[in-house]
């Protein structure tokens, strides 16, 4: 008989933090969706939540709306201090999936200290893609009022134009053109490279999985990476 125990199920199995990161498409909040409703724990975007605060109108919404539009980040202050008001919802009790945070070095050392009231460390999954294809995943990205993501290239509605699930109209972000995409890269080689590094070279919770392969089989390696990184830490 085998002395070694299976993994878990992903039913009885709570992942805790986990940091999903890579560059502007590479498809975060594709999986990040996929992932909350396979583990029951919420999705957190940085750019969901900048782009209702600039929907109603707040005080940061007004001060994003204008760096998003140009491809620039928040600075590190307005943006930590939006988490933390999200870490305070219930819902974050057992842990969650950040997306598209943290983007700077500044952001990645705030949410360390935010991180001792988790019992379970964070795990960080860096998703890559060629550049070249990120292109299109950013142009032909179209998305739906309440956030779901299609892709006109490659994750057609069934409907052109049209929400499968609630029948709403898709929009295209303002940011999603080729020239902001260029800009948004810069930022991305500029500050958010060097937190893959931090992750990759500190603690040892980090996976690197394919992003230029169908989503469910995506999806399928990120899980296998946390369920071997919780329960064999430094080995996936
Ligand atoms: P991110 O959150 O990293 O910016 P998204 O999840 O919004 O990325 O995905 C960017 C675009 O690429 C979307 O239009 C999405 O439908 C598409 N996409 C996501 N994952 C894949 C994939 N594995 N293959 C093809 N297209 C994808
Ligand atoms: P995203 O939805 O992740 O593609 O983010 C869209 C835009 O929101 C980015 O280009 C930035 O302008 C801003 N943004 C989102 N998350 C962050 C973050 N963690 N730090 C700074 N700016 C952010």
């Amino acid at each position: 008989m085998s002395m070694h125990k299976p993994l878990p199920d992903a039913n009885d199995f709570l992942p805790g933090p986990v940091l999903l990161l890579g560059a502007p498409g590479v498809g975060k909040g594709t999986q990040a969706k996929l992932l909350m409703e396979e583990f029951g724990i919420p999705q957190i975007s940085t750019g969901d939540l900048l782009r209702e605060n600039r929907k109603n109108r707040t005080s940061l919404g007004m001060i994003a709306d204008e760096l998003m539009s140009k491809g620039q980040l928040v600075p590190d202050d307005l943006v930590n201090d939006m988490v933390a008001e999200r870490f305070k919802d219930p819902d974050t009790e057992h842990g969650y999936i950040l997306d598209g945070y943290p983007r700077t070095i500044g952001q990645a050392q705030w949410l360390d200290t935010q991180l001792v009231a988790y019992m379970l460390p964070v795990v960080a999954v860096n998703i890559v893609v060629p550049q070249q294809v990120l292109l299109e995943r950013i142009t032909g990205r179209r998305i739906s009022p309440a956030g779901r993501i299609y892709n006109i290239y490659t994750n057609r509605p069934k409907q052109d134009g049209i929400c499968d699930v609630d029948g709403s109209t898709l929009e295209q972000r303002k940011d999603d053109t080729e020239e902001v995409f260029y800009e948004r890269m810069k930022a991305f080689d500029a500050k958010t490279a060097a937190v893959i590094e931090y992750y990759r070279t500190h603690g040892g919770r980090f996976a690197e999985v394919n992003g230029d392969q169908p989503v469910e089989t995506v999806t399928g390696e990120i899980r296998a990476a946390l369920l071997k990184l919780r329960h064999h830490p430094d080995q996936a």
